[in-house]
């Protein structure tokens, strides 16, 4: 008999666990409350970037008469957006769901939770269904986190999922939190000629990166005219008598008022009301499900990936780990698996510049005591960076003096994204700079920095 998986959660750990297990044979029902694509399509990765594409063809737009253009201010219209982000999150929901029906995957629209080891309850709008499994996986992600000062309406005091855009477009919108996403929104919402002002609780916006990408951003956004109240940690928001202010209090005394307030403080698992405790499995002190290198919770049959498992929240990292626990269910583990380094995994900031990373970062490097070659090239010295008009940012590579093996890197520029694919096959497959400098590039291309720096 078919192994029967079910599986909690139709996000990017779920959805693609679900397509690779029923490859291989297994027999697998998701159970998905809400769309298929989960947070990620609906209201974290697809929409914001959707957002800041929209932002950033406007912030072109300004920068354009350096390439023999007449100046033209496009005008924001929010309803366009509004439905320009539905199409885009509609279609792919459609290929996820195309996906799922092609490999025989069924899909229960419901909320699930165990109600022992092997045994899942679904409330459907038809009633309640009983599944039997022989392997579980919770992958039922993650929600913005709201701290008891904040009292969020979705009008004037917001979190992430109101955002896409909200239902009147800020004049000054205030944004708490200067972690990743904290700092995509500012970019976004700035580039929309929106006036932000940013809550940074440390002396560095991105305080887990590399201080001199971060140095970057800082540079752009004050050029931008965003105000940063950096050392601050809000402690109290205030919404004004009217109704068309709000003011964030902050620890050290100072205050800022804004027509808006978005909270960017991070996130909490989905692991409340799943019946977890029913069916044996452990839950660390914030609510996250711990896992093994094989995404195994503390029962050897039931799963855990993406952000609820409390590893690195990226939807890319909660797709390679469904794929595993895939492999896994299936047994393949003892022949091709490789086991995921979470230190390998390459994370983008969509701003502008746009900033990418890799593995080792320098600071980590001399923290450790480690000796790293450290090789920085400008994009100003780039051809195409120049054709392109927009010469800001660099390459930085780090690897290992001895060998030459590529350790990390980061990227700050336009389209750091998809160039620091080429440095994460590096570290991925231990790749050395002499196999960046001898590979045929294209010219003129922003990836030629790539081998300049490796040389
Ligand atoms: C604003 C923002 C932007 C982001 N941008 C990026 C980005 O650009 N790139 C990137 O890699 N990552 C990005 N992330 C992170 C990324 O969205 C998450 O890491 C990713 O969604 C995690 O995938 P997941 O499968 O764990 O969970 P989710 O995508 O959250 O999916 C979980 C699903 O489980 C369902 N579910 C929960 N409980 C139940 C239940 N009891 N029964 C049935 N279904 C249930 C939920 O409805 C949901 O659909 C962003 C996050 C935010 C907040």
């Amino acid at each position: 008999m078919a192994t029967r998986f079910v599986i909690i959660g139709g996000g990017p750990a779920g959805n693609t666990a679900a397509t690779h297990a029923a490859r291989l044979g297994a027999e697998v029902t998701v159970v998905e409350r809400d769309v298929l694509g989960g947070a990620a399509h609906l209201w974290d990765c697809i929409p914001s970037k959707a957002m800041i594409a929209t932002g950033g063809a406007m912030s072109f737009s300004r920068r354009i008469e350096g390439m023999g253009l007449v100046e033209q201010r496009p005008v924001i219209d929010a309803d366009l957006l509004r439905t320009r982000i539905n199409e885009i999150t509609a279609r792919l929901q459609g290929q996820v769901t195309d996906l799922l029906d092609d490999q025989g995957v069924r899909v229960l629209h419901g909320s699930a939770r165990l109600k022992g080891p092997h045994e899942v309850v679904v409330e459907t709008a038809d009633g309640v269904e009983e599944l039997h499994a022989d392997a579980v996986l919770v992958a039922t992600g993650s929600r913005p986190r709201v701290p008891d000062f904040a009292p969020v309406d979705g009008r004037r005091v917001l979190t992430t999922r109101h955002a896409y855009p909200p239902a009147e477009m800020p004049e000054h919108l205030v944004v708490i939190g200067s972690g990743v996403t904290g700092v995509e929104f500012v970019h976004m919402f700035s580039s929309f000629g929106c006036d932000v002002t940013l809550i940074v609780s440390r002396q560095q916006v991105l305080p887990s990166k590399d201080p001199e990408v971060a140095a970057a951003l800082e540079d752009e956004f004050l050029r931008r005219g965003v105000r940063l109240y950096k050392g601050a940690r809000a402690i109290g928001i205030d919404p004004s008598p009217t109704g068309d202010e709000v003011q964030v209090r902050c620890d050290d005394g100072r205050a800022a008022t804004g027509s808006h307030v978005l909270l960017a403080i991070g996130s909490i698992p989905n692991s409340d009301g799943l019946g977890l405790d029913a069916a044996g499995v452990l839950v660390d002190e914030y609510g996250y499900v711990p896992i093994s290198h094989h995404c195994v919770t503390n029962v050897a049959h039931i799963y855990a990936a993406g952000d609820v498992s409390g590893k690195l929240p990226l939807s890319s990292v909660a797709s390679m780990q469904g794929r595993k626990v895939a492999e896994h269910v299936m047994g393949l583990h003892t022949r091709e698996h490789r086991h995921l380094d979470y230190d390998k995994a390459a994370s983008a900031i969509f701003t502008e510049p746009e900033i990418a990373d890799v593995g080792l970062a320098e600071a980590d490097a001399f923290a450790a005591g480690r000796k790293v070659r450290t090789t920085k090239v400008p994009f100003s010295a780039s051809a195409k960076a120049l054709i392109n008009n927009d010469p800001r940012g660099f390459v930085k590579l780090i690897s290992d003096p001895a060998t030459g093996v590529v350790l990390g890197g980061s990227i700050v520029g336009r389209h750091a994204a998809e160039l620091i694919s080429v440095i994460a096959l590096a570290v991925t497959n231990r790749l050395r700079v002499n196999d960046i400098v001898e590979s045929l590039l294209v010219h003129p291309a922003l990836a030629e920095a790539l081998a300049d720096a490796s040389e």
